[in-house]
């Protein structure tokens, strides 16, 4: 039970539904536990207690239908590619991707020789931050997250596109 004395002075926030919608998706980004590669290395110790992702609401989840961010740790051979793009597939809408390092942003090393290895993950799916180094260090992941979280404060829609478009459909006449 509270114990916070009744003043009569109430609190008011005025905002928008946009505004509330962004506000509660940036505050509570889960991204899907999986990696690839050494940047995974780097990933896993963003999430231990030093870096402490969950001050920010950041917490992995074990399935794809209950994560809104992937995160590309690593590199992407041609093998992986269609297992990435079918996992990306299962996340609900709206979902985004972190690409980290330069395996996942370019093929890294592996970039003139690497037969094997996909020239960047924008190829297979949409990238929405990409954070450099090989590998990047936490701070530049939670610099990534950073970013992610200011780009969905930007953003001006709130249904999903589905929707968007069913409103702005002619009505059915009979
Ligand atoms: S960018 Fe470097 S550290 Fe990351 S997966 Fe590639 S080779 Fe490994």
């Amino acid at each position: 039970m509270s114990e916070r004395p009744k003043t009569g002075d109430g609190g008011i926030i005025l905002t928008n539904a946009e505004d509330l919608m962004n506000w509660a998706r940036l505050s509570s980004l889960w991204p899907m536990g999986f990696g690839i590669a050494c940047c995974a290395i780097e990933m896993m110790a963003t999430y231990a207690s030093n870096y402490d992702l969950e001050r920010f609401g950041i917490m992995p989840r074990p399935s794809p239908r209950q994560s809104d961010v992937m995160i590309v740790a690593g590199t992407v051979t041609f093998k992986m590619a269609d297992r990435i793009r079918r996992l990306y597939e299962q996340m609900p809408e709206p979902r985004y991707v972190i690409s980290m390092g330069s395996c996942s942003n370019c093929g890294g090393p592996y970039w003139e020789h690497g037969y094997h290895v996909v020239k960047g993950v924008d190829r297979i799916i949409p990238v929405d931050v990409y954070v450099p180094g090989c590998p990047p260090r936490p701070e530049a992941l939670i610099g990534g997250f950073m970013k992610l979280q200011e780009k969905i404060r930007n953003t001006k829609e709130v249904a999903p596109a589905l929707f968007l478009e069913m409103e702005a459909a002619e009505p059915v006449t009979t």
